[in-house]
């Protein structure tokens, strides 16, 4: 006897977002950020990477981006 499965489970998601926060070019915070985020990943570490994230997130709001601004 055999079992037909006729359904395939979801691929499982990890715990973050799909749309995580860009870094904002020429932006040394934002790319120190980005790769906080990075090493708290490949390390398994979901907590600083979330912390990463919302201070990613919020960076251009409450950083310095509008003095770099563009030419
Ligand atoms: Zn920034």
């Amino acid at each position: 006897m055999s079992e037909t499965k006729t359904t395939m489970a979801e691929p499982v998601h990890l715990s973050l977002p799909a749309d995580l926060p860009k870094p904002a070019k020429g932006c040394r915070v934002c790319a120190a950020l980005d790769t906080q985020r990075t090493e708290a990943l490949e390390r398994g570490d979901f907590s600083a990477a979330t912390d990463a994230n919302v201070e990613l997130a919020a960076h251009p709001k409450t950083g310095s981006h509008h003095r770099t601004g563009r030419k």
